[in-house]
């Protein structure tokens, strides 16, 4: 869905590092990452609209949150930037 090329070595990379960034919880509703809520990489700015593995580019999100991300940016707000 979002680990557009990201995957194996390098997502446990990238994740690793933007934990460290962020802290190890969802940059959208805040709660702790665990077994019970596994992070996802989001792109910032959507990789459908051009956006770039880059880590600034990057961030954690719970599964729930990426999933409605995914969602608003697909329906909803399709020439916006989301927030
Ligand atoms: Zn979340």
């Amino acid at each position: 869905m979002a680990a557009h090329g990201i995957t194996g070595n390098k997502r446990k990379r990238i994740v690793r590092e933007l934990r460290m960034r962020d802290g190890n919880y969802c940059q959208h509703c805040r709660k702790p990452f665990g077994k019970p809520l596994p992070s996802t990489i989001d792109h910032i700015h959507p990789w459908s609209m051009g956006g770039t593995n880059a880590l600034s580019n990057l961030q954690l999100l719970c599964y729930p949150c990426n999933k409605k991300r995914d969602l608003w940016i697909r329906f909803v707000l399709p020439d916006s930037r989301a927030a």
